[in-house]
């Protein structure tokens, strides 16, 4: 309705409002710091396209960063022209694009039905267009089943190819609009283009050049002037306002962006109060770092008396692997939580393949370990002859690893089957399991033999994972088979740290004569049990994640915001990144600006001296990004009283537009809070030095492995 209509225009400052409503036949770009509303004006901007220039929702191709981004749009989008006619709206990811528009034109062109046909015979233009897309689906759901996931550069460019191949394809498109231009690659402003140039321009773009993560920096400028060039009279508009932050965590954020001196400068205001300084902690290892994170945001929940929940709080991480001790210290303490754009640590397919193998040394009965690790690399094994086995382990009642074990012994002797010969009576068992299979399970077999043996002779977990890397080549698997190897590989080291760990807590509680371990144990198996505790998750579905604290990536993050943003291990050799050179350096920088400028009102970032890699400790120093400027605007220490100031509060409810909550609501959940918080945290003075205090009154009986495991 036109009241509808006025109401959300009123809700646009001047120059939001005049991105929304420049000319939608003319190309616009609005180029604005974090938290200034780009996000906003585009989706104002797709409404008033509809609503007041009547384009078809479906007319509309609105791009977004990620699948979390496009969410969230349409969330906004709803409420602004309803359910149905937002659904309409083409909005996603440039491959959620390319898959959806794949999907359509097969469809339209008629080819769904015959679309895995090999040889569609090339007779007309017609046909012609059968076979592209035919093909170009073909291969789609080929990479879909070889990798689960999409060959997601081959889809880029087989969209490239048809939307400029076919123009007529492209005509259901009359309004272009694209998020976060400054990280679109080459390819994708190829797509861009290809799409939008039947629309005679109507391209809408918003982009930050200081928030560009992924490309070079020469890149992302130029695609700002290709665009002003290929689209002629495109017009720019700049948004100053910053409408998320607190002032504190403006100036933390822009101090960190601004020693970029080849940056152009850039007003960024916002009318929020100053608020909270945000805080910079430092940690002797990474488990006081995760144990101080659970114990605060348990502490601020109770703190702030309901204005804020778990769901207002999100860990922001340079890389996947870092999330393994954070997990595990949410989780003592209790606290939900969901992994965003991603899995769980023990929930990885690189962790789980290698918990297979030391499961199944433990217990050569547990076939779904057997299952996965025979093929962990790929070992042409087929689903038929697995099941092939595991039923002759059934019905032989011998462990399926060992069903494994004699037919491959029995091929290595040249005697013909001494499991069929021994289990004569099972005559039907014979000719199911392949002879190829004998060949096939040798490597298999030859490195559960050789772990099994170090295992026996009493090899430390983190040694057997080592040896088993080596054995299976997972490196090189990984490289082989995985796009995000390097990831992947960092989460298997944060695995051997994970039992390097396990082991000296172990080690720790044998000095403890409180402590209660049994001695039947072997190491092995002490590791699988803790790990088996780690990954029992909490088993709510994806739909409470808005009432969980949110873990994800610093480049996951992008575009998102929240009340409570915590950032670990701002450290050298993470912010920047390792492998680094200027480039990199200035996109670290970059990352850390946009990690800071998701926080609404409260930021804390921290750091730790010693952090175990790959089960070794390596010595860390702070980031070079918290200069002595940045360290202005930071607080490096914390108030010894765990109270927050009733004004502070305010300020927080405020910026975050909720109602404060009243002092009785704090007492209870206070008291509460001391009730339920099972560990120590450590507490850092004025000196800095760290102290030891008692959070909670449960830790009265604090046992001597706890308070040696945070000397530590
Ligand atoms: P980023 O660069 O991080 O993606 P952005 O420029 O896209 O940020 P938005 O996410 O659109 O910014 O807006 C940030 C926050 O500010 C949102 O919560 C949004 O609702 C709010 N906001 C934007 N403009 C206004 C406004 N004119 N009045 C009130 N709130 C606003
Ligand atoms: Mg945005």
């Amino acid at each position: 309705t036109p009241e509808n209509l006025h109401a959300f225009l009123k809700s646009l400052n001047a120059a939001q409002l005049q991105a929304v409503l420049h000319d939608p036949a003319s190309p616009l770009q609005i180029l604005a710091g974090p938290g200034s509303g780009k996000t906003k004006v585009l989706t104002s901007r797709v409404a008033y396209l509809i609503l007041h220039h009547l384009l078809p929702p479906s007319s509309i191709c609105a791009v977004t960063f990620t699948n979390k981004a496009a969410t969230e749009m349409r969330e906004r989008l709803s409420k602004l022209i309803g359910k149905q006619r937002t659904s309409e709206v083409r909005m996603g990811t440039f491959h959620a694009l390319c898959a959806l528009f794949l999907r359509k034109f097969a469809k339209v062109v008629g080819i769904e039905a015959n679309f895995t046909t090999h040889d569609l015979p090339i007779l007309t233009p017609k046909e012609d267009i059968h076979r592209v897309v035919g093909s170009v689906y073909e291969q789609y759901e080929k990479s879909l089943r070889r990798s689960n996931s999409l060959d997601f550069d081959d889809l880029l460019l087989f969209g490239v190819k048809l939307f400029s191949d076919h123009p007529p394809a492209t005509s259901w498109c009359r309004h272009v609009l694209v998020d976060e231009f400054q990280d679109t690659n080459v390819t994708q402003y190829e797509l861009m283009r290809a799409i939008a140039a039947p629309t005679g321009g109507c391209v809408t773009i918003v982009g930050d050049p200081d928030q560009s993560i992924y490309g070079w920096r020469s890149a992302e400028v130029g695609n700002l002037a290709k665009m002003r060039k290929d689209f002629t009279g495109a017009n720019q508009i700049f948004l100053e306002e910053n409408y998320r932050s607190t002032g504190s965590i403006l100036k933390t954020s822009l101090a960190i962006v601004s020693q970029d001196k080849s940056r152009i400068p850039k007003t960024l205001l916002t009318s929020h109060p100053s608020g909270t300084v945000p805080v910079l902690r430092s940690f002797p290892s990474e488990q006081a770092e995760a144990n101080f994170i659970a114990v605060e945001i348990k502490r601020l929940v109770a703190f702030m008396g309901g204005v804020l929940r778990w769901g207002d709080f999100a860990i922001l991480l340079r890389f996947s692997a870092l999330s393994r001790a954070i997990e595990s210290a949410l989780q003592k303490e209790a606290i939900p939580s969901a992994v965003l754009g991603g899995h769980k640590f023990f929930e990885r397919q690189e962790i789980k393949d290698i918990l297979a193998y030391l499961q199944l040394i433990d217990n050569p009965n547990f076939t779904p370990a057997l299952t996965r690790a025979i093929n962990v690399p790929s070992r042409g094994i087929g689903d038929k002859s697995l099941s092939a086995l595991v039923d002759r382990a059934q019905k032989t009642k011998i462990p399926v690893l060992e069903v494994i074990e004699r037919i491959y012994d029995s091929n290595q002797v040249g005697v013909s089957d001494s499991l069929s010969n021994e289990t004569a009576s099972h005559s039907d068992l014979k000719p199911d399991i392949k002879p190829a299979v004998k060949h096939k399970v040798g490597p298999f077999v030859k490195t559960v033999r050789a772990l099994r043996k170090l295992a026996t002779e009493g090899a430390s977990p983190p040694d057997l994972i080592q040896r088993l890397l080596q054995l299976i080549e997972y490196e090189d698997h990984l490289k082989r088979t995985q796009p995000e190897w390097e990831s992947r590989w960092e989460n298997v080291q944060e695995l051997i740290t994970f039992a390097s760990d396990v082991e000296h807590d172990v080690n720790l509680s044998d000095l403890d004569p409180a402590a209660d371990s049994s001695s039947s144990d072997t190491p092995l198996r002490l590791f699988l049990q803790a790990s088996m505790l780690s990954s029992e998750g909490d088993n709510q579905s994806e739909e409470d994640s808005k009432e969980k604290v949110t873990i994800t990536t610093c480049h996951a993050a992008k575009g998102l915001e929240w009340p409570v943003v915590i950032i670990p291990a701002v450290e050298q050799g993470t912010f920047p990144f390792y492998r680094t050179d200027d480039v990199q350096e200035e996109r670290g920088r970059r990352l850390l600006y946009v990690a800071c400028t998701r926080a609404q009102s409260l930021l804390y970032l921290s750091h730790v001296s010693k952090r175990k890699v790959g089960g070794e400790t390596k010595t860390k120093d702070v980031s070079e990004f918290i200069s002595a400027a940045t360290k202005e605007h930071i607080n490096i220490f914390t108030p010894r009283t765990s109270q927050f100031p009733p004004k502070e509060r305010a300020t927080i409810a405020q910026v975050l537009g909720r109602v404060d909550a009243p002092d009785a609501e704090v007492a209870r959940r206070v008291a509460e809070f001391r009730k339920t918080t099972r560990y120590l945290t450590m507490d850092v003075d004025e000196t800095n030095q760290p102290a030891l205090a008692l959070a909670g009154a449960g830790m009265k009986r604090a046992s001597l492995s706890v308070v040696r495991c945070l000397q530590r």
